[in-house]
């Protein structure tokens, strides 16, 4: 199985109807053994993580983005659950607040970063500001226009400074959503997820559509690039993200550092 299928090609025009959403081509063989194989992925992720936070070398950043139940949370939990949460973090991105208001787009981010030997996950981030801000009007056109240019920017200086990005678009269907959001108000321990503000964005759909076909395809680059992740079916979500990073681990090409010499012969006493 190659993650690369779904890697957007720099500088192409992303058309997302042509993107299905619920996809299942690198798992054919279904949920049952899809499931197994995540857990297999998921150990050995596991394994490299606790490499890369002993080397201490390489810093690695995760961005997730997708609409509204998108899977944004379970994909967190799920692909992560063999990792150990000393070198792994999860940053949120919510409105800004009225400080960060007061400071650049990037400003709050940046302080996110990972810093050496870390996995940092956002869940939403930086593109929030050419998604959300853009379809709702928050700024003028030539301002949130210019940022694609200012994020690409940025993010090839972490990549130049040691770090790794990786970037995945859940994609689901207008209907999933649908069908996530109904059952947010109908199972009662779900329902505390639920905003109202869900019920507006979805009408934005669309709108929404636009925006991410421009984010993927003028901030997919060779050293940030966007996956479109088929996530209609949360299983095979799990899949293809837990392939790709370990892919990314993999490539990494760590060791644990050289211990001291002569320990072998050292007793405890
Ligand atoms: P949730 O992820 O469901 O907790 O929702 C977070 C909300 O914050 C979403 O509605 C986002 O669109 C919103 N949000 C995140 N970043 C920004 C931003 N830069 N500007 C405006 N809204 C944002
Ligand atoms: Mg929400």
């Amino acid at each position: 199985m190659n993650g690369e299928a779904y890697r957007v090609e720099p500088g192409t025009e992303v058309r997302l109807q042509s993107h299905d959403p619920s996809d299942l081509t690198l798992c054919e063989s279904g949920k049952k053994p899809g499931r197994r194989l995540t857990t297999e992925l998921n150990a050995r992720l596991g394994e490299l993580q606790e490499v890369l936070y002993a080397e201490g070398k390489h810093k690695v950043l995760v961005v997730l983005q997708a609409m509204d139940t998108g899977g944004k949370d379970g994909t967190i939990r799920h692909v992560f659950d063999g990792t150990n949460p000393q070198g792994v973090k999860v940053a949120s991105f919510k409105k800004p607040t009225a400080r960060e208001l007061a400071h650049d787009y990037l400003w709050r981010v940046h302080r996110h970063t990972p810093g050496s030997g870390e996995i940092v996950i956002f869940n939403r981030s930086h593109y929030e500001d050419v998604l959300v801000v853009r379809v709702r009007h928050l700024v003028a056109p030539e301002v949130w226009g210019r940022r694609y240019d200012h994020i690409n920017d940025f993010e090839r200086r972490l990549t130049d400074e040691g770090t790794t990005i990786l970037k995945f678009f859940l994609n689901i269907s207008k209907e999933e959503q649908k069908a996530r959001l109904q059952s947010r108000l109908d199972e009662p321990h779900k329902r505390w997820k639920f905003s109202r503000d869900d019920l507006a964005e979805r009408e934005l759909w669309e709108d929404y559509q636009v925006a991410y076909a421009a984010v993927l395809r003028r901030t997919s680059t060779a050293w940030a690039p966007w996956y479109i992740v088929p996530a209609d079916r949360k299983w095979y979500r799990n899949l293809v993200v837990s392939q790709v990073l370990l892919d990314a681990l993999e490539g990494l090409d760590m060791s644990y550092p050289q211990p001291e010499e002569g320990l072998a012969d050292v007793v405890v006493e």
